[in-house]
């Protein structure tokens, strides 16, 4: 389990972030976490296409089944 690194509270393993909702509204204010969040959520998701499309390359490149 993640903790806040603010108030040290527990957070979910799959969040994007490294502090729970309530402290990063109290710091960023509600619109900028948000905001905050959904960068982050998409570098994520862009790493994880990213990732699978290098393994998808790896298996199906002819140079590797010569
Ligand atoms: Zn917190």
């Amino acid at each position: 389990m993640k903790k806040c690194i603010y108030c040290g509270s527990e957070i979910d393993d799959n969040c994007v972030i490294d502090f729970c909702e309530r402290c990063g509204k109290k710091v960023w204010g509600g619109r900028m976490f948000r905001a905050i969040v959904e960068n982050m959520e998409n570098a994520r998701r862009n790493g994880d296409l990213c990732n699978q499309r290098v393994d998808e390359v790896k298996q199906s490149s002819p140079s590797f089944n010569r």
